[in-house]
């Protein structure tokens, strides 16, 4: 039986389900859009914490402000707040050498420089979301097993719960970094490994965050801690991203508990205390991922399926935020003026629109992490004086937060109109 939906989303991760609300709030109601997800998502109104999926598992993520707006314009982010913990400083510094330095929203005028919020926590209020909007048709568990051109827009064949053929204008790919659809499509990708992989955990401490998240970096890579909300009274913890050789992670992710706290307060020290504690530990591969085409006739690559990115410096998923939001104010200008959702040209002003942004944000993750590694005895030294510099410098140390913090990236935000400290809208929740 065959089916057409105006649009697919071939993928219901952070990006996918982001990306179907988004457009269901700009798109006339005459669109129809249609989310294909191939874990099931969690049930409506879920009780305690969700159950396991794979874009929303047991990492957490570093909201920028960008994602803020993004999230208020469609109404998620009061949903949000409660799972919310503001960032009110980041501590910069680089293990064995001098330099390091102190980001202070305060110091900004601003009430925080981000928001770190739970992927599991995430994932369930969008999908919340969507079941309350009741606007896009879900269908979940099935996975979108072929797309083929067909006319001016695409014909997809489903597996899963409910084997069928959809057509459709507009096929929007956000099926994650190793996109079946993206390849099945003969879209190349440029891969750059780093060689390293990701080891992420929550870490509980003897001692309170106050909201400052940590960035070290070592002559190994990149420790970034998280400042968590407190999942129980008088609990402290920060969600790490420890950035090793895969074989040093492989181990590390292995060992007994004590040997693992006993590495990493080595390496990071005592800034927070004593290491009590580590949850579950997840390796990451990582490597720098691109589309060589985000667009063609009827299909966009969203999300990780266009790039992934180191995490080093938490912007993978903002930047993809961005996308989301430029992408479907034009749809919504291209319905308006009677435009096809698939035609080409109306998608490669998108992607001409965002470009400069996903250029800008992807070189500064990829070269952030290799700036802190070099053994250069003149390079570190350039290192160290930047980390100072950026204390004594307060030019610099505002384009650096205006970077890290996704404002640089957003027209007509100047970081003055950054939310303001007497804007009391942070969350109802005390930081642990
Ligand atoms: C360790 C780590 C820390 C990070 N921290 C941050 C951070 O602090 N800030 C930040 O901005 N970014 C961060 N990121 C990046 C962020 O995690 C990614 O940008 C985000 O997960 C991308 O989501 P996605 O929906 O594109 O892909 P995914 O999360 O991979 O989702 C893809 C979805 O598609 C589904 N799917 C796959 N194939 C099909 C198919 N054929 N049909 C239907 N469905 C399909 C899958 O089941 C899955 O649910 C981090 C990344 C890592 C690795």
């Amino acid at each position: 039986m065959t089916a057409y939906r105006d649009i697919v989303i071939a993928g219901g991760g952070m990006v996918g389900a982001s990306l179907a609300l988004q457009l269901a709030a700009v798109l006339p109601q005459t669109v129809s859009i249609c989310l294909v997800e191939g874990f099931p998502l969690p049930a409506p109104l879920a009780q305690g914490k969700p159950e396991y999926h794979p874009s929303f598992d047991a990492r957490s993520t570093a909201l920028s402000y960008s994602s803020r707006l993004v999230y208020e314009k469609i109404q998620v982010w009061d949903e949000l707040r409660e799972w919310l913990c503001p960032i009110e400083s980041i501590h910069v510094s680089s293990r064995g050498h001098f330099g390091s330095s102190l980001l202070r929203a305060g110091d900004y005028g601003w009430s925080a420089l981000g928001y770190v919020v739970e992927n599991a926590w995430l994932g369930n209020a969008l999908v919340q979301a969507l079941y309350r909007q009741g606007r896009v048709e879900i269908i979940s568990p099935a996975r979108v097993a072929a797309a083929i051109p067909e006319g001016r827009g695409m014909k997809l064949r489903l597996e899963g719960g409910a084997e069928t053929v959809l057509e459709t204008a507009l096929l929007l790919v956000a099926d994650g970094a190793a996109s079946g659809l993206r390849e099945q499509l003969g879209v190349a990708v440029q891969e750059k490994p780093y060689g390293q992989h990701a080891l992420v955990a929550n870490v509980a401490f003897a001692q309170p965050h106050k909201g400052c998240a940590y960035e070290r970096f070592t002559d190994q890579g990149p420790v970034a801690l998280l400042p968590l909300l407190a999942s129980s009274p008088g609990e402290h913890r920060s969600g790490l991203v420890w950035t090793l050789s895969a074989r040093e992670a492989m181990h590390l992710q292995a060992c007994p508990e004590q040997e693992f706290l006993q590495a990493l307060q080595d390496r990071f020290g005592y800034r927070l205390g004593r290491m009590l504690q580590v949850g579950e530990r997840h390796c990451y591969p990582l490597s720098l991922v691109q589309s060589a085409e985000q667009v063609r006739q009827g299909v966009v690559v969203m999300g990780n399926a266009a790039h992934s990115l180191h995490p080093v410096a938490g912007q993978g998923f903002n930047l993809a935020l961005r996308d989301v939001a430029e992408l479907s104010a034009v749809l919504a200008r291209g319905a308006s003026a009677g435009q096809a959702l698939g035609d080409l040209a109306l998608l490669q002003g998108y992607l001409r629109r965002q470009q400069p942004d996903q250029d800008r944000t992807i070189q500064f993750s990829d070269r952030l992490p290799g700036l802190f590694m070099h053994s250069d005895p003149v390079l570190g030294l350039a290192r160290d004086l930047a980390l100072s510099g950026l204390d004594i410098l307060p030019g610099l140390k505002r384009a650096f937060v205006r970077h890290a913090t996704g404002v640089a990236a957003m027209a007509g935000a100047p970081g003055d109109t950054f939310e303001k400290t007497s804007d009391k809208t942070g969350t109802g929740r005390r930081n642990g």
